[in-house]
C-alpha cells in the first residue's frame, strides 16, 4: 500500500499500535495481525533502521546460554531456529559451525554440550574432527589444531530482510506499517493510555491516532518511553561491532568460533552474502542513543588480534577491512561487571494500555510478539492457517555481482516503495553500501538519475540525500573509524 493511502487511514481506532519497526516492532504486527486484531505498526527512521539491521545475522540456540546454564533461554531459541528454518527457506539458511578445540577439557566439555544441543533439536548434526582432517575445513588456519575441533548446525539471515519480510507478512494479514512516523506522547482517558501523537517526520504532520493497547518495541530507547507512562527497569546498552573483509582476502565457506587469547570471549566469522563477516565485541555502551553506533578503534584491534592469533598467516591489518557496523542491545542493569554475563532475556513493562518490550534475541521474536500480546490480555479475532507467504522473493542484490547488475537491483529495490533515503537502499534494503570500501559512494553518480526517475526526487534532493548518506557512512559504517583514535 502506498504511504500516502496509508496516512489516509490513521483516522480509525485500531486494537493495537506498535511503537517500532524492528525485528520486535515487526513479530507484534505479525502475531497480532493474524489474530484478526487490526494493528498499526510506526518506525521513526526506516523499517529494520535500529539494531534489527546491525546484528551478527545469526538465527541459533546459543551454546554460550547453555554453557551459563539458561536451558529455556536455549530450548526456546533452538525450537525457533528450527521453525524459521522450515518457515523462511529462503531467507533462514543452515549453516555449519567450526570450533578449534584448545585443550582435552575443553573437547570434552563440547561433546556435551554439542550432544545437548542436538538433542534439544531432535537432529544429529555435531560431529569431531581430529586434528588432520579439522585443519582441511580450514585451511587458513595454519597449524592451530593439536586437538582438532567440532563441527555443528546453526543457522544464518539477513536481519533487515527478515524484518521487512515479517513486516510485508503482517501487512498481508490486514495490519499497516508507516515508516518516518516519530512516536510523540501518548493520548489518556483518565488513567488510562487511548492512542498516540505520532509525527510525520517527512511532511512535519501531527497525527492523533486511537487504540485499544500501544505496544512500545523501540529496542535500546523503550525504556526512555516506558518512563513518560509508568515506571520501568534501568537498562544498559551494550554495543557489539563488527568488522566485513573481501572473501577473496579471508576466504571462509564455513562459520567459525573462536576464543579471543585476551579474555577468553567467543567471536564468529561468519561467511555473508559472499563476504566475511567477524563480530562481536559486547562493552557499554556510553555514546548518545540517538546517534548511530559506530566501531571505535580499540574494537577493531581488539577482533583483529584474535584473527591474527588463530589466522596468523593470513596477516589480516585494518587496511582489509571493507566496512564495519557496530549494534547495541538493551539488556535489563543488574551491574554485572561482565557485560557478557547480563542476562539475554526480554523484559515487558505493563501500564493500563500501554505495554513496553526490549532486549532478547532476533531468533526469538516471535515467542516475544506472542508473550507480549498475551501481556497485554488480547485475545484472537480469528483463526489463522500457518503458510509461507512469497510476497517478494528473497534474492536481494548481492553483493559480489558485477556492478552492471548491482544498479539493476539497486532499481528494483527502489521500485518497491517507502523508500525515503540513499541510506534506507543502499544500507538496509540492499546491503550494497557495505561490500565496497567507500560505501558505494563513487558509484552514485551513475544511479542519479534513474533512482530521480524512480523515486519523484529533483536535483536538490538528490543533493541533500547524497550529502546525509556520505556522512551516515563515514560516521557508522565505514573503515576509516579504525584508525580516528584519540
Ligand atoms: C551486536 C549485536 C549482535 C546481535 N546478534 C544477534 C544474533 O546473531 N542473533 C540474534 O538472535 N540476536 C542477536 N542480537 C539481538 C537482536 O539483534 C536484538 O535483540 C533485536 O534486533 C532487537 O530488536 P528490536 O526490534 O527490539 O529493537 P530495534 O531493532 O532497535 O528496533 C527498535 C526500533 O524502534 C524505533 N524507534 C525508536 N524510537 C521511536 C519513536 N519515538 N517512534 C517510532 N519508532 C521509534 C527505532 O528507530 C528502531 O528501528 C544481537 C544484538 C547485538 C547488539
Amino acid at each position: 500500500m502506498k504511504r500516502e493511502k496509508i496516512l489516509q487511514n490513521l483516522k480509525k481506532r485500531y486494537d493495537v499500535i506498535v511503537i517500532g519497526g524492528g525485528i520486535t516492532g515487526a513479530g507484534v504486527l505479525h502475531e497480532a495481525s493474524k489474530m484478526g486484531l487490526s494493528c498499526l505498526l510506526i518506525e521513526q527512521k526506516d523499517f529494520a533502521f535500529g539494531t534489527s539491521s546491525r546484528s551478527a545475522k545469526l538465527v541459533h540456540g546459543g551454546l554460550r546460554y547453555l554453557k551459563n546454564g539458561q536451558i529455556m533461554t536455549t530450548l526456546n531459541s533452538i525450537s525457533e531456529r528450527e521453525r524459521m528454518l522450515n518457515y523462511y527457506k529462503t531467507l533462514v539458511k543452515p549453516i555449519q559451525f567450526l570450533v578449534p578445540v584448545k585443550t582435552k577439557s575443553f573437547r570434552a566439555l563440547m561433546k556435551v554440550g554439542l550432544s545437548l544441543y542436538d538433542i534439544m533439536a531432535w537432529r544429529y548434526s555435531h560431529q569431531y574432527y581430529d586434528p588432520q582432517n579439522f585443519s582441511m575445513l580450514i585451511p587458513s588456519m595454519g597449524e592451530n589444531f593439536e586437538n582438532g575441533g567440532y563441527s555443528f548446525l546453526d543457522a544464518i539471515t539477513d536481519d533487515a530482510e527478515l524484518v521487512l519480510k515479517v513486516i510485508r507478512e503482517g501487512v498481508n494479514e490486514g495490519g499497516m506499517a508507516v515508516n518516518y512516523m516519530q512516536f510523540k506522547e501518548v493520548v489518556r482517558e483518565k488513567e488510562s493510555v487511548t492512542g498516540i501523537i505520532a509525527k510525520d517526520t517527512i511532511s512535519e504532520k501531527i497525527y492523533k491516532i486511537n487504540a485499544g493497547v500501544v505496544i512500545n518495541a523501540t529496542g535500546i530507547l523503550a525504556d526512555k518511553i516506558h518512563n513518560k507512562v509508568g515506571k520501568s527497569e534501568k537498562l544498559r546498552s551494550l554495543r557489539g561491532s563488527h568488522l566485513i573483509f573481501p572473501n577473496w582476502r579471508f576466504p571462509v565457506s564455513q562459520a567459525i568460533s573462536i576464543m579471543h587469547p585476551r579474555d577468553d570471549r567467543p567471536l564468529y566469522i561468519l561467511p555473508w552474502k559472499g563476504h566475511t563477516l567477524v563480530g562481536t565485541t559486547d562493552i557499554d555502551h556510553n555514546s548518545p542513543l540517538n546517534e548511530e553506533p559506530a566501531i571505535t578503534p580499540d574494537e577493531g584491534e581488539y577482533m583483529l588480534e584474535a584473527l591474527n592469533h588463530w589466522f596468523s598467516e593470513l596477516d589480516l591489518s585494518k587496511e582489509d577491512v571493507l566496512s564495519t557496523f557496530s549494534g547495541v542491545r538493551s539488556v535489563v542493569d543488574s551491574g554485572k561487571e561482565d557485560p557478557s554475563k547480563e542476562s539475554r532475556e526480554h523484559a515487558v513493562w505493563k501500564e493500563d494500555g500501554f505495554i513496553s518490550v526490549t532486549g532478547g534475541k532476533l531468533t526469538t521474536f516471535s515467542l516475544i510478539a506472542k508473550n507480549v500480546l498475551k501481556e497485554a490480555g488480547l485475545s484472537k479475532k480469528k483463526d489463522f492457517k500457518e503458510k509461507e507467504i512469497n510476497i517478494k522473493q528473497d534474492n536481494k542484490a548481492e553483493d559480489n555481482v558485477a556492478h552492471d547488475n548491482v544498479i539493476d537491483p539497486l532499481i528494483e529495490e527502489a521500485k518497491d516503495g517507502m523508500i525515503m533515503s540513499l541510506d534506507d537502499l543502499l544500507l538496509r534494503r540492499t546491503r550494497i553500501g557495505l561490500f565496497s570500501k567507500d560505501g558505494y559512494i563513487s558509484k552514485l553518480p551513475e544511479l542519479k538519475t534513474k533512482i530521480q526517475k524512480i523515486l519523484g526526487w529533483d536535483d536538490k534532493k538528490w543533493d541533500i540525500e547524497e550529502k546525509i548518506y556520505i556522512s551516515t557512512w563515514n560516521k557508522a559504517y565505514s573503515s576509516k573509524l579504525l584508525y580516528n583514535k584519540k
